[in-house]
């Protein structure tokens, strides 16, 4: 079992491979008594404070930093020691070979972060959050995982669980004592403070739409037809020459993908071949590819060559963004959104369109954001629980609406762990990596 007979756990937590530090963490009772067996100023070692000494790994010997942490001011809750050794991989695993032949286990995936969340310094959403900051490819993304880890979502989700819990215990009070109009009474009290956990919940799976770009980025297409100048165009929206831009119409004949950040969120950009009647195999594949690309993408930019205006149909889920090109060579309509991919003219207002466009003006907005699809399933399953409660209170059905709300809390508590069973926990901290 997790909770009885606590051992020490070991791991390296910094990256893996060779670097100019190493660091190796240990968590348990006997962590600070195997790191003063094998290190030269144990006697110095107090709380929360480096000391330089000699650790000796037993085959070989390294100066290090030592640093302790006494239960329960640490990260996991337990007592705590770390050593930041050279990075090198022989030091290290010499280190932690030297810590298990003293008593250490090496830890499992997750399993610092896991012993965190059992001692309840962290709730299971912010335990997540800690994997999520890892994890982020952007600003925005490290940012959102920041606030996640600081407690937004659990405090968001706990205020909505609170509200529930009266509601359910009134419920219950008005089933153990049924009087003579007590359920339509009840039913007509719990109603606003239930419509108004259904509005935050809203909220919450409203906010999924950006937070799961901020997460993941965001994926633009660029089609038209050959030539309107999308291999231009992504150069120009990435700063680079990554697309090989040549008059020969046909010359784009697979994908080309590229990234750039704005207001730190990732777009990732896939110029597409243009999409026409492919002339030999390998064209045609790319004309696959590149309808494939348009239909998946959230953002589609149908590049529009002015010197010859066309516009394709475009098969696609996401948004379609004309965008008129050459505007050094003709002008783009009023309304349209013009560039010009040779002189860069106009790229930065695109690059804020296709911006807002996808984010929706969703995010900054000082709101939580749900990031993590296990937490917006969750609380899909609290919202659909929570109109069949409102159902039943319309039908004064008193014991189906806490049958209800039942559900609907359980799905909560699984968000910040409050319920979580074992399989949910074993899941979610088997996707960290070892030594976090
Ligand atoms: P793609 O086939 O759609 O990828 O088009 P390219 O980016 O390869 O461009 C086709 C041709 O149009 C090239 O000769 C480019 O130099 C030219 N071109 C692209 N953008 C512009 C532009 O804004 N103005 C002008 N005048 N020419 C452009």
């Amino acid at each position: 079992m997790w909770i009885m007979d606590r051992d020490t756990v070991c791991a390296l937590s910094s990256a893996p491979g060779r670097g100019a530090i190493g660091v190796v963490r240990m968590s348990g009772p006997e962590a600070v008594k195997i790191l003063s067996e094998c290190f030269s100023h144990a006697d110095k070692l107090e709380h929360a404070r480096m000391v330089l000494g000699t650790l000796d790994a037993g085959d070989l010997r390294d100066r290090v930093l030592a640093v302790v942490f006494r239960a329960p001011d640490s990260y996991t809750g337990e007592d705590v020691a770390e050593v930041h050794c050279h990075g090198s991989p022989e030091i290290v695993n010499a280190v932690l070979r030297r810590f298990v032949s003293l008593g250490a286990r090496y830890a499992e995936a997750g399993e610092f972060t896991r012993r965190a969340f059992e001692a309840g310094k962290l709730s299971l959403d912010e335990a997540e959050a800690v994997g999520d900051l890892i994890n982020a490819q952007s600003a925005a993304a490290a940012n959102a995982a920041y606030d996640g880890m600081r407690g937004a979502l659990q405090r968001a989700v706990n205020g909505i669980y609170g509200k529930l819990l009266k509601i359910a215990g009134e419920l219950t009070a008005a089933l153990d004592y049924p009087e003579e109009d007590i359920e339509a009474r009840t039913s007509a009290e719990a109603l606003p403070l239930l419509r108004e956990c259904e509005s935050e919940l809203d909220g919450l799976i409203k906010s999924y739409a950006a937070g799961e770009k901020v997460r993941d980025g965001v994926r633009v297409a660029i089609v038209g037809l050959p030539n309107a100048g999308k291999s231009s165009l992504l150069n120009r929206l990435l700063g680079s020459d990554r697309a090989i831009v040549t008059p020969n119409a046909g010359t784009t004949r697979d994908t080309v993908e590229g990234s750039y950040e704005y207001n730190g969120v990732l777009f990732t950009l896939v110029d597409t071949a243009g999409i026409r009647a492919a002339s030999d195999e390998a064209e045609a594949e790319g004309v696959r590819r590149s309808e494939r690309a348009a239909k998946t993408a959230h953002i589609v930019l149908r590049v529009i060559d002015l010197s010859a205006p066309v516009a394709l149909p475009v098969d696609t889920n996401g948004i379609v963004l004309d965008v008129y090109n050459k505007t050094d060579i003709a002008d783009s309509p009023d309304a349209g959104l013009g560039v010009s991919a040779l002189t860069g003219d106009g790229t930065e207002n695109l690059r804020k369109r296709i911006y807002d466009a996808a984010m929706g003006g969703k995010v900054s907005s000082g709101g939580v954001m749900i990031t993590n699809a296990r937490h917006y399933r969750l609380v899909l399953n609290a919202a659909d629980e929570l109109a069949s409660a409102e159902e039943a209170f319309a039908a004064d059905a008193v014991d189906l609406a806490s049958a209800a709300l039942g559900g609907a809390l359980a799905a909560l508590g699984n968000i910040t762990g409050a319920n979580a069973t074992e399989d949910v926990l074993d899941d979610v901290f088997s996707r960290f990596c070892v030594g976090k």
